[in-house]
């Protein structure tokens, strides 16, 4: 059986990358969870999801580009993405990766690339999510939104912590002195008990510990989990705090728990989809399946059926 890190591991090597993506049978294995290879069906996607009553993100599929022309491919990729947004009236904002604009190839180039699009974003009235990545960017991630922080505004610009690393609550507490928009989540990445709690129930407390933290600071943030003892100690505390439906948002990723996706919204709770899409998709899809393997046989099994 093929376990979380080496599925974490498989996302990583190039050679399956270029296999995959040009292999015609394992893209229709995708489909569950990336809306599609193009904008357009990017956005089919989210008008669905807002028929539904839930709000999007969009990510364009990339991340470790390794070329300053590909960056700029990525900036104006998100620049025609925000005035689609515009044209089409879809209720979208967006989401990017720092890694996608440069950050391995020189941090300013990423500032660069990234306050681009925040400059345009706010101009426009929408917001940029900056996702997070492996703990070797952490702290140059947490610089460069300090920046654009300081640049924009509250509701121009947010950060993503993640409850696996020790250092989150730190985190947290700093970011909310700005203040600052959080989307908390578990996290992705394959880290080391150097820096992460190995055990997924320190994983969990820590993300009751700091999702409290978030809902009592008074500050619109993103609680992006599909673990129902995540959700369900969010609604709890809510509750007992008198904290309002419409003070922070849940967050799922686009084709995952759809049913738990659809009661939220119908509660009256705000839920945004994270709707990834793009030909880059093969390490986005080998960390859905790293997160629950027994997917792997859910999307063999429908291949299978054709
Ligand atoms: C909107 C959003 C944005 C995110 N952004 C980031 C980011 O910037 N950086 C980052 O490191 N991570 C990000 N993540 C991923 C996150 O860190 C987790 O890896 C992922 O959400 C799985 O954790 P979980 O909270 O759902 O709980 P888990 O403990 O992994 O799962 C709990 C339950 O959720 C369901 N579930 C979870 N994953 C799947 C799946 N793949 N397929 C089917 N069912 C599943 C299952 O029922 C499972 O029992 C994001 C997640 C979301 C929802």
């Amino acid at each position: 059986m093929l376990t979380r890190s080496a599925l974490i591991y498989l996302s990583r090597q190039e050679g399956l990358k270029e296999f995959a993506t040009k292999f015609p049978p394992f893209k229709k294995l995708t489909t569950r969870f990336i809306a599609g290879e193009n904008t357009e069906q990017a956005v089919a996607a989210i008008r669905d999801i807002n028929a539904r009553g839930a709000s999007a993100s969009f990510d364009h599929l990339n991340e470790s580009v390794s070329s300053v022309a590909a960056t700029e491919d990525e900036v104006r990729e998100y620049l025609h993405l925000l005035e689609l947004i515009d044209e089409t009236k879809i209720d979208s904002n967006v989401s990017i990766k720092l890694t996608q604009f440069g950050l391995e190839i020189d941090p300013e180039l990423a500032y660069g690339n990234a306050r681009q699009i925040v400059e345009d974003s706010a101009r426009r009235g929408n917001f940029v999510r900056i996702d997070m990545e492996g703990s070797n960017v952490t702290e140059i991630t947490l610089d460069i939104f300090r920046r654009l922080r300081s640049d924009f505004g509250l509701n121009d610009v947010g950060i993503v912590l993640q409850s696996y690393l020790y250092r989150t609550m730190d985190d947290a507490r700093e970011l909310l002195k700005i203040p600052a928009r959080i989307r908390l989540c578990k996290g992705a990445y394959d880290e080391p008990p150097k820096v992460a709690y190995p055990d997924k129930k320190d994983v969990d407390d820590n993300y009751v510990r700091v999702m409290k933290l978030l809902l009592a600071s008074g500050t619109y943030h993103g609680i992006a989990t599909h673990d129902p003892k995540m959700i369900d100690a969010t609604i709890d505390f809510a509750q007992r705090e008198g904290i309002a439906k419409d003070a922070f948002e849940f967050q799922m990723l686009y084709g995952i728990r759809r049913d738990l996706q659809e009661q939220l919204a119908r509660d009256g709770w705000g839920m945004r989809i994270y709707v990834p899409y793009g030909k880059h998709w093969y390490p986005y899809f080998m960390r859905r399946l790293a997160e629950r393997p027994a997917n792997i046989w859910f999307v063999l099994k429908n291949f299978l059926k054709g």
